[in-house]
């Protein structure tokens, strides 16, 4: 992976404003040598400093020397700039919404670029159509997913692929992948842009795309930050449906699972498309399922020491509506589900798509969002996806009685749209597989994952300067 990548000319570029300044034992007294102008807008603040030196994982701690609230992306070519006329390093992360888990947007001593500031200017969304593209949005890097499907939904349309929580920005979701239960029919967020501006390591603001200065487009799309920064990327838009039919159904048995989701990845069945893991040792968040069943859904957890569920969902609008009953039922027939546990909620499109965050509320209220989160993500060949069920979920997870948070299971197919990419040209391309596996967990399960080495799994948490 990482070593079959061709380095492009850009990396070279960046490292050199990548670097370290020292650290004082406390991470309080910073220095940087001088930025000229660009310095009027860094903020050395304890509230600046201490709000970028973590991030979601709360695991990294990183303290920058200053803090960039940019007004504008000529700020960020200016600090850029300033950087490299400098004779001492100076190190450079950006930071979307600080989502990531290992410190990925952290620098030490260095300053961070709080691209959230860009957000005070307005909403930088803007939906266009053209002969060639049809209809797109040129988005802001700094802009959260949420507001890009706002502001598409009121012109009707909206971006094909997702994460599957919203608050996310698009320079943060792009520079990784954006991976969801819609990435086996369009592949990650990163195959459906059509160009970017990007400022460079030398300073320059480059609009990129497939055509033009491609090795730059396929550096910073999936480049987790290291190739540039993104300041404005073009999303292939289609029509927005307007409601999901949601469903959930429950197995007992992983192969019965597997082999299911791979058959429901079949052309014109569902539009979105994961599976995840309820075990008994919990905890358990039953709040999808209506009241009167939840006893027998915890009975039958109890009983099987683990439950997979598949999610799916169909997408409809009015023209649609009275077909979509059919459609659903026609694609589930013959599935090897428990019986009597096939569950079905009926939901807007918007509600489905923000899905999550209403478990980050439910978390946010019961003290369990700041704390910290061990994550790893997966690609699993299909050939291994049941040594992952005998190998961790049932031999780590349930013999050792491992709580767990969320763990989901999406299926992908790399032959699929979107999964064809150049080999080496992108993270996903180079590393596309069947099936990834996300374990979103305790700091148990973190230790717990170390004994399966024999695995091959490559964890990607990287860390950069
Ligand atoms: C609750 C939760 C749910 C998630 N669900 C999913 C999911 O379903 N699918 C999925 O794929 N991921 C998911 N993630 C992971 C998430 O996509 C990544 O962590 C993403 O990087 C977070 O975006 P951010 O804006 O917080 O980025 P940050 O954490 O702020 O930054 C992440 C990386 O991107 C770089 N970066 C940030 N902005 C820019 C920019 N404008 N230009 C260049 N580089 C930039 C940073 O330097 C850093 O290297 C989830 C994370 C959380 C916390």
């Amino acid at each position: 992976m990482a070593e079959n990548f061709a380095v492009p000319k850009y990396w070279t570029t960046l490292s050199l404003v990548l670097g370290f300044m020292m650290l004082s034992a406390t991470g309080t007294s910073l220095l940087l040598p001088s930025l000229g102008d660009i310095e009027s807008l860094l903020l050395n603040d304890t509230g600046s400093i201490n709000s970028t030196s973590t991030d979601y994982g709360h695991i990294v701690y990183e303290f920058p020397a200053a803090v960039l609230n940019p007004t504008s992306p000529n700020d960020i070519v200016s600090l850029i700039l300033s950087a490299n006329n400098n004779s001492a390093p100076v190190s450079v992360a950006a930071r979307g919404q600080g989502h990531s888990v290992r410190g990925q947007a952290l620098t030490s001593g260095g300053v961070v670029i709080n691209m959230t500031a860009l957000i005070r200017n307005g909403s930088r969304i803007v939906v266009s159509e053209s002969p060639s593209l049809g209809s797109y949005a040129d988005v802001g890097g700094e802009q959260r997913w949420i507001d890009v499907l706002r502001a598409t939904l009121e012109r009707g349309l909206t971006p094909v692929s997702w994460t599957d929580y919203l608050y996310l920005s698009v320079g943060g979701t792009l520079s990784n992948a954006g991976i969801s239960g819609q990435t086996f029919l369009y592949g990650p967020q990163i195959n459906n842009v059509y160009e970017l501006d990007v400022v460079t390591g030398k300073g320059e603001l480059v609009t990129c795309s497939s055509k033009k200065v491609p090795e730059l487009f396929y550096a910073v799309l999936g480049g987790l930050g290291q190739f540039g920064i993104i300041t404005r990327a073009r999303i292939s838009l289609a029509p927005a449906p307007k409601r999901a039919k949601w469903v959930r159904m429950m197995y007992s048995n992983f192969s019965a699972f597997s082999r299911d989701q791979e058959h429901l990845m079949a052309p014109n069945g569902f539009d979105y498309l994961e599976g995840f893991l309820l075990m008994k040792q919990g905890p358990l968040d039953l709040s999808f399922y209506p009241l009167l069943d939840q006893p027998r859904i915890a009975a039958l957890i109890n009983r099987y020491g683990i439950i997979y569920y598949i999610e799916a969902a169909k997408y409809y609008d009015d023209s649609s509506r009275k077909t979509v009953d059919k459609v659903v039922e026609k694609t589930i027939k013959g599935l090897s589900f428990v019986p009597e546990f096939l569950f079905e909620q009926d939901v807007s499109y918007i509600d489905f798509l923000d899905r999550v965050h209403t478990e980050e509320e439910n978390l946010r209220s019961l003290g369990l969002w700041e704390i910290a989160h061990p994550w790893l993500n997966i690609f699993v060949p299909k050939s291994r996806i049941s040594d992952i069920d005998s190998g961790v979920f049932r031999n780590i997870l349930l013999k050792q009685n491992v709580p767990t948070a969320v763990t989901l299971i999406y299926p992908m197919n790399r032959k699929r749209r979107g999964l064809t990419l150049e080999p080496g040209r992108t993270p996903l391309g180079r590393q596309a597989l069947p099936m990834m596996v996300a374990l979103f967990t305790s700091i148990e399960l973190k230790t717990c994952l170390r004994g399966i080495s024999s695995l091959p799994l490559e964890p990607p948490c990287y860390k950069h300067n």
